[in-house]
């Protein structure tokens, strides 16, 4: 398996749809940089250009402030957002983030990278995200539902279970998702309809679906099994090291040492740990839900950031924020593949260091696609009022994981790209048959 083929980049820096549409003309923007891979895949193939220009922006961006009683009694403003990119092929879905550091151009980016996701990995969604400008560690339990609960009403009529379906993204969770789901039912008129499936990564408890909580980690092991033999990696030798260990980066490691892979290095927001002998993702797991955090765990050794990203791996996989892996990092590498758990991990800077080094990515919109693939089953229950069981689950997931990687794979034999181009033009591809069977109201 080759690297860049082109020995082009996978995004582009400049593009004249960035100055037609009045793009930020910072380099750095994310924005930016996730739309400048998408125009490139759309050059390689060949899209129209009345087409990038739809996908080169969202059809709405939603912003909200509202009010909430702290609990000592003083109220304070949030902001929210929902921004909806794209729902040509099925009612905009994507999750939402809770974080003191979110801003629209984050939330453009992460909608956006939905609508190629769903296409890509052949689910009936567009793509949309949202979130809060919150620090969920900063409050109370109460407090936290006060705030979810008033933002689910500031957007209840911008959301819908036809219409936009948010899910759990950095900082919120299954319960987060519960009291959306009751809320969003207090608030609707009754009807046929089941009204919690406006909200997936709810509480099997109430209506969500077994298999979903380790979706996004299953398919990023799923996506790894199913190229890593083309690099000549076994997946059941590799060594790996993962960045963040929440939701994706726990799953994602438990689940590839349970196929037999070996991690030995872990980083999140508390700190950088290592172990040559292996770190035993499942203990790892317990300990972070109870500290906060990699921080203090005994049985590795504490190391710098340097020591982290150097540490020799075949397989890293960054699984915290975007734009994590810019040049200076993707420089420190030691690994054959990079993993994208993370939406946006890499930025093009990055990407273009680990092209020059031969190591190969494997892009976030197939890698971590696996989270969204199990919301749709959700929605499938919910709107069917079944239940699954996880064998169903799984198989299903791995199905569509395996379909979405054949389909980067056909891209990448046939333009000679590399793996995100490629896999931007496996969901452009899908965007451009069913706009050309549409057309363009009116
Ligand atoms: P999470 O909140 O469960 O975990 C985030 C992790 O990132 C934590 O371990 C945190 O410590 C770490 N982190 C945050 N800031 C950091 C920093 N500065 N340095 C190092 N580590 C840092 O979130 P998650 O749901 O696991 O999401 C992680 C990524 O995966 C995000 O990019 C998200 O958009 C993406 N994603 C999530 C899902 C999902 O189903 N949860 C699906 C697809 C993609």
């Amino acid at each position: 398996m080759s690297t860049s083929t082109t020995g082009k980049p996978a995004s582009q820096d400049t593009h004249p749809i960035f100055e037609e549409l009045g793009f930020p003309t910072d380099p750095n923007n994310l924005y930016r940089q996730t739309v400048g891979s998408m125009l490139h895949a759309a050059d390689t193939m060949g899209l129209p250009h009345y087409l990038k220009i739809i996908l080169a922006q969202p059809k709405n961006e939603i912003m909200v402030h509202f009010p909430v009683k702290m609990d000592d009694g003083r109220h304070r403003i949030f902001k929210g957002y929902r921004v909806q990119h794209n729902n040509g092929l099925g009612p905009f879905k994507g999750g939402l983030r809770f974080h003191h550091d979110v801003h629209l151009d984050d939330v453009k980016s992460l909608a956006f990278l939905m609508t190629m996701k769903c296409s890509l990995v052949g689910v009936p969604y567009g793509g949309g995200k949202g979130g809060i400008k919150v620090d969920p560690r900063k409050h109370s339990r109460n407090e936290m539902e006060r705030i979810v609960r008033r933002f689910t009403a500031a957007i209840a009529h911008n959301i819908g279970p036809d219409y936009d379906i948010p899910a759990p993204d950095v900082g919120s969770n299954s319960q987060h998702m519960a009291w959306i789901a009751d809320t969003y039912t207090f608030l609707s008129e009754i009807g046929g309809d089941n009204p919690a499936a406006v909200i997936t990564g709810k509480p099997v408890e109430y209506g969500g679906s077994l298999g979903r909580e380790k979706a996004t980690g299953q398919g990023v092991v799923d996506t790894l099994i199913e190229m890593l033999p083309e690099l000549n990696l076994k997946p059941e030798q590799c060594t790996f090291s993962v960045l963040g260990y929440g939701n994706v980066g726990s799953w994602s490691g438990k689940i590839f040492q349970d196929k037999g892979a070996k991690m030995i290095a872990v980083a999140d927001h508390t700190g950088f740990i290592k172990n040559d002998k292996g770190i035993d993702a499942h203990d790892l797991a317990v300990y972070v839900t109870q500290k906060g955090g990699v921080a203090g765990y005994a049985k590795a050794s504490a190391c710098t950031k340097e020591e982290f990203y150097k540490t020799k791996v075949d397989v890293f996989i960054p699984a915290a924020l975007e734009q994590m892996i810019q040049e200076t990092e993707a420089e420190m590498v030691n690994c054959r593949v990079v993993a994208e758990g993370a939406n946006a991990p890499t930025t093009p800077g990055g990407e273009r260091v680990l092209q020059k080094r031969g190591i190969e990515v494997l892009p976030a919109i197939l890698c971590n696609a696996g989270g969204v693939t199990v919301s749709y089953f959700e929605w499938v229950q919910n709107k069917t009022f079944q239940a699954w069981d996880l064998d169903q689950v799984d198989s299903l997931l791995n199905k569509h994981m395996i379909q979405a990687a054949g389909k980067v794979r056909v891209a990448r034999k046939k333009y000679g790209c590399d793996l995100r181009t490629a896999a931007y033009i496996g969901a452009l591809q899908r965007l451009q048959d069913a706009y050309e069977v549409r057309g363009i109201f009116p």
